[in-house]
């Protein structure tokens, strides 16, 4: 009987936890041709969310735990689901019911019959997400295709269920700071896409501010183009080129004072210096990977589980 882990990253989701195993199991039952596994991944909840799997796991052999020492992320959650797995196929869902547990049966259709590598989905609308979210998420979108080469499928989600060796590839990646929705477009393969309307949460509330989605935008971007770089080289042609007609300006023009000669010159020592500032901004955010990058800290600490590393990357 083929294998299948289902990855479930958990954040201080005790109010939805019990409605979501249910729905997975409704939906596992209906397909008995597969050995489920649920890999349920604590990422240091605060409330009941790790003793709600501790006693699901009690109860029920097929329920697996990892708990982490503290919150690290839903990527470093999704990264220790893969790490530990090592069934046939591998899905990654949401605690929170946004993802429909009743599109497993056909996701592993298509990697199991239909041939292909990975069951994918995407959103077919933007449904209860703020104006301002999609308008932002939209132009990140648009940005970082136009100028990294790996294309990141906008609406896109976590949701999917991938072959053992797609798996593998995602994490024979050995980057710590991961984007995953650039390291699943990254590795390639055969995808099938299933369009999912957006759904209300089912109980409890979003993890992501403002504040953690533009980290994640920049992560994206940092991690998946170095073209930010050139921007001095382009900015310093255009700021040459500027003086240089100044120059010439400057000396044709005898009659202009020299109090608006002054007025002029602060701006253009301020919009040089600004320019060298973002520069060496730029150059910062590059470098600061490559500290974060060579100190090779782990993405994430165990503190507890029932279930064996699976690869020998940790
Ligand atoms: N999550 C996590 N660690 C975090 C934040 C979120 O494991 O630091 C989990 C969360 O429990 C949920 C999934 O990631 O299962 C998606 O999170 P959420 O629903 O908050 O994101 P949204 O659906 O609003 O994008
Ligand atoms: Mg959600």
């Amino acid at each position: 009987m083929k294998t299948v882990t289902l990855i479930i990253p958990c954040y201080n989701e005790a109010e939805v936890l019990p409605l979501l195993y249910k729905e997975v199991n409704r939906v596992t039952d209906g397909c008995p041709n597969y050995d489920f596994t649920l890999l349920f991944v604590n990422d240091g909840s605060a409330d009941a969310t790790p003793d709600i799997i501790k006693s699901l796991a009690m109860r029920d052999d097929k329920v697996k735990f990892i708990s982490f020492s503290r919150n690290f992320g839903k990527e470093a959650a999704m990264l220790a689901g893969m790490r530990h797995a090592d069934s046939d196929y591998i899905g990654i869902i949401d605690a929170d019911l946004q993802h429909s547990p009743d599109l497993i049966p056909e996701m592993l259709k298509a990697v199991d019959v239909e041939g292909y590598d990975v069951a994918a989905a995407c959103r077919s609308d933007r449904a209860g997400e703020s104006k301002l979210k999609s308008v932002l998420s939209g132009q990140f979108y648009n940005i970082i295709n136009k100028i990294s080469d790996t294309k990141i499928n906008d609406n896109a989600q976590d949701f999917r269920i991938m072959k053992r060796k797609v798996v593998d590839a995602i994490i024979s990646m050995p980057e710590t700071i991961r984007f995953s929705k650039g390291i699943f477009s990254w590795v390639g393969f055969n995808v099938k896409w299933y369009p999912h309307e957006n759904r209300e949460r089912a109980a409890g509330e979003t993890k992501w501010s403002i504040r953690k989605l533009a980290k994640y935008a920049i992560d994206g971007i940092l991690g998946f183009t170095a073209s930010p770089l050139r921007i001095p080289l382009y900015l310093g042609f255009i700021s040459i080129f500027a003086a240089v007609l100044l120059f010439i300006f400057g000396i044709v023009e005898w009659a202009v004072s020299f109090f608006s000669s002054y007025i002029m010159l602060l701006a253009a020592v301020l919009f040089v210096g600004g320019l060298i500032l973002c520069s060496i901004g730029i150059l910062g955010e590059y470098l600061a990977r490559v500290y974060t990058e060579t100190k090779q800290r782990p993405v994430y600490i165990i503190s507890e589980t029932n279930v064996a590393a699976h690869s020998c990357e940790e």
